[in-house]
């Protein structure tokens, strides 16, 4: 059976796991959060990193950063995972969701500006498949509108749009360390913030609102409750299992994007024949072999290839039910303009095995099922 992810893990993992308990540390914020943390501040070029107890948290810190009130507006797509959706509307905002581009399932960005009011206080957009949005459009919207920009990369590290790293372009930026994402802790994840002002207060909320951040760098002589907050800080533990794997991170990624060019070279005739669709990149934009899906010509055919996968043992799988049509969807949130392409493109996309360690001569047998399935 070929599994459609396995966790990433890497050799040194329980090392430097041991050396977190052996340091009689782990709880957070500790030397692995700390050596993430740098690292991801390098590897981006963003002010500041904070990791998380997972994406959905620090989205939700950043909805908490930008003073999401009831009533607010965030302009998203609705293709995409519930949490983006979700840390807005636990504020009390209103999601409003505008259509995909075909391409790239990205938000079509020629979509948002109709979709503003005067309610209007951030744009999500989310970089599918680690594939970047057309930030420079994005950015240009908000900048003129007022609006915050909050980037869900939870598929996007180790991407850029143009040269620049995805999470580290809009005021916020969201990573994802959950285990089916290129670089793992289990669950986790990591908010990034641009603006230096920004800092503090999102110490203070991922700290149950108190100042225990500063008071550990020495600047307080004494920790406080300061504001409102929660605990979004993760264990040392989880730190130490991840910060392995960002070790090898250009290893791991190469793996992937190996896997992703075997993809596409392989399906390259059925796609040709107009069989299935596969993935597109824009020009100037670099992914990180997050993902790779294909489009069947409706949703009939993707149930028929999923099975035929299925029972040559190979484990295939789609997603996302659109939010706006799905029960807390339609009770939060609302469609603006034509859903010309968020549902049909949906119904046919589904996500082919890939993970670090996949081998070629499983992907050759992927692959050749596929050719298999549409020369039948
Ligand atoms: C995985 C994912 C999330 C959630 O990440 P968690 O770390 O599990 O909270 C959010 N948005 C997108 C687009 C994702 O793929």
């Amino acid at each position: 059976m070929i599994n459609f992810n396995v966790p990433p893990f890497a050799p040194k993992a329980f090392d430097y796991m041991k050396q977190a308990v052996e340091a009689e540390k782990i709880c957070g914020d500790g030397a692995f959060t700390k050596k993430v943390s740098q690292w991801i501040e390098e590897k981006t070029g963003t002010a500041k990193c904070l990791l998380t107890t997972s994406c959905t948290h620090a989205t939700e810190m950043a909805a908490l950063l930008i003073d999401t009130k009831p009533g607010d507006e965030i302009i998203m797509p609705s293709f995409t995972f519930v949490s983006t959706a979700d840390a807005f509307v636990l504020r009390g905002g209103t999601p409003v969701f505008v259509d995909i581009r075909p391409d790239t399932m990205n938000i079509d960005e020629t979509r948002i500006e109709d979709a503003i009011t005067e309610h209007t206080k951030a744009i999500v957009p989310v970089h599918y498949a680690g594939i970047a949005c057309e930030m420079d459009t994005i950015m240009d919207i908000a900048k003129r509108h007022g609006l915050k920009v909050i980037e869900d990369a939870a598929q996007g590290i180790m991407a850029d749009y143009k040269g620049k790293p995805l999470g580290a372009m809009g005021d916020f930026g969201c990573f994802s360390f959950h285990e089916t994402k290129n670089f793992s802790m289990g669950e986790g994840g990591a908010l990034l913030i641009r603006d230096p002002e920004m800092i503090e207060k999102a110490e203070i909320y991922r700290e149950k609102g108190t100042n225990r951040s500063q008071f550990f760098r020495g600047q307080v002589d004494k920790y406080r409750w300061m504001d409102f907050g929660s605990s979004y800080l993760p264990s040392e533990l989880n730190a130490a299992y991840l910060w392995a794997q960002l070790e090898m991170a250009e290893e791991i990624t190469n793996a992937r994007l190996r896997i992703y060019e075997m993809y596409r070279e392989g399906l390259a005739e059925p796609a040709e024949k107009g069989y299935l669709e596969l993935p597109v990149i824009p020009e100037g934009i670099r992914g990180n072999g997050h993902m790779f899906f294909v489009k069947a010509e409706d949703l009939e055919v993707r149930t028929k290839l999923i099975s035929y996968l299925k029972e040559n043992g190979i484990l295939s799988v789609f997603h996302y039910v659109p939010l706006h049509s799905a029960p807390a969807g339609q009770k939060y949130g609302r469609f603006h303009g034509e859903d010309k392409y968020t549902t049909k493109e949906s119904d046919r996309l589904m996500r082919l095995p890939m993970y670090y360690g996949l081998k070629d001569d499983q992907v050759q047998y992927i692959i050749g099922k596929i050719r298999e399935f549409f020369k039948a």
